[in-house]
């Protein structure tokens, strides 16, 4: 089969990997000047610092068969994401831990102790949290709440807590103890030469031709037996039922000599400062030495059509026009949507592999049995 992959990000690397090694002719249409998608990685060229160009990016999983799939691919360095954030002058650990806790209340409590005074201070009023304020009120209380969650998801989302649901908030973010690394996953790291050169070992086949700086035009599947569209799903549909809403993000870029803030990713919880966090790329690599330094500081704010879209939004509204375009989608042969873009989802790196390697099997299987393939293997909605 001729098959052809819109967009070169992990989704289209990993389905058209898997596609050519079953003996599949794969060719890739990518817009931009590069590969790898938003998880693109380049070298600054004054300072040497790895740059992580769309935002900071850390591998983690604990799916044993994904982890194994990147390092076929290059090789991983450990890092764990220890963040702080500034708040109200003083700078705390992230995720809430027992230290955040003893600085922030000037105690210096043992875990159960902790538990004990963390739950006298929730509103445990709130029988069943509806918003995302509902639910910090009810896990953590007034004061937590406000200084590490309020003013930082009001500049992340642009409008107030209450207006967000409580599943953003899933589950108790606070540790009673000292554990201060940001994920809880099994396997962490950071690929050594960066995601774009892990992206280019996956592209890295004879069966695998990208072109660059090549936008897909409907025209183009006609030389092929089926289309994979890791593009935005409503953009492939004209935005006919109009533009599903993103945030999207702007990085002011500065650079340093020496170390500008002794760590990665340094939040702002407090809403009078503008911006998110501050990120401190040669920290992503710790491993390397560089005298400069590359940081970002980070905006957030509504998405409109020629800026890149990065976090979808997914509320009432959204998941509406969302299930008119999942509608047009099902009712059109030959292409399948995946990634991020193609099914408006907030996927990390590691569910977007997995979710790549099940399509591309799918794929496979309803190719051989006959079957048509469908729009989508994970659904949206
Ligand atoms: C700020 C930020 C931080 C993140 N941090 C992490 C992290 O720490 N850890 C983690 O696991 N994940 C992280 N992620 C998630 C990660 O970026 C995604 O999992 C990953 O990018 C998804 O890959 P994809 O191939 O689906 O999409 P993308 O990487 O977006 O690739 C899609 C590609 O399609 C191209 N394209 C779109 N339309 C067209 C068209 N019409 N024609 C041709 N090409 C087109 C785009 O240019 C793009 O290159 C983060 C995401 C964001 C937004």
């Amino acid at each position: 089969m001729n098959v052809l992959m819109v967009g070169a990000g992990f989704s289209s690397a990993v389905i058209g990997r898997e596609l050519a090694e079953a003996g599949h002719a794969v060719t890739i249409v990518e817009q931009r000047d590069h590969i790898a998608g938003n998880c693109h990685t380049e070298r600054d060229p004054d300072t040497g610092v790895m740059v992580h160009v769309y935002g900071p990016h850390i591998f983690h999983t604990d799916d044993r068969e994904v982890w194994e799939y990147v390092q076929r691919f290059s090789t991983f360095k450990p890092y764990e994401n220890r963040v702080k954030s500034t708040v109200g002058g003083s700078v705390y650990s992230l995720p809430i831990n027992l230290h955040t806790i003893n600085q922030f209340f000037g105690k210096t409590l043992r875990p159960e102790e902790a538990r004990a005074f963390i739950e006298a201070q929730a509103a445990t009023h709130i029988d069943d949290p509806q918003t995302f304020e509902e639910q910090g009120l009810r896990f953590v209380g007034p004061e937590l709440y406000q200084a590490f969650f309020h003013g930082y998801t009001t500049k992340q989302w642009g409008c107030h807590p209450s207006a967000l649901p409580a599943s953003i908030l899933k589950r108790l973010p606070v540790r009673f103890n000292y554990n201060d690394n940001y994920f809880f996953h099994r396997f962490q790291g950071m690929p050594e030469h960066g995601y774009t050169a892990l992206v280019e070992g996956i592209l890295d086949h004879p069966g695998i031709r990208v072109h660059l700086e090549t936008p897909f035009e409907a025209a183009m599947a006609r030389d092929y037996d089926h289309v994979f569209y890791s593009g935005p799903l409503d953009g492939y549909f004209d935005y006919s039922e109009g533009r599903l809403g993103y945030r999207t993000l702007d990085f002011e870029r500065f650079t340093h000599h020496g170390d500008y803030q002794g760590c990665a990713v340094m939040n702002y919880g407090d809403e009078s400062v503008p911006y998110t966090r501050i990120t401190e790329h040669k920290h992503f690599s710790p491993w390397e030495q560089h005298d400069g330094s590359v940081c970002y500081k980070e905006y957030s704010r509504a998405c409109g059509p020629d800026d890149i879209p990065y976090y979808p939004i997914r509320l009432v509204d959204e998941k509406a026009m969302l299930a008119r375009y999942v509608e047009k989608a099902e009712s059109t042969a030959g292409v399948t949507f995946v990634g991020r873009l193609g099914t408006y989802r907030y996927l990390d790196m590691d569910v977007t592999i997995r979710e790549a390697l099940d399509a591309a099997r799918g794929f496979l299987e309803h190719r051989r049995d006959g079957e048509p393939v469908p729009a989508f293997f994970k659904a949206p909605l």
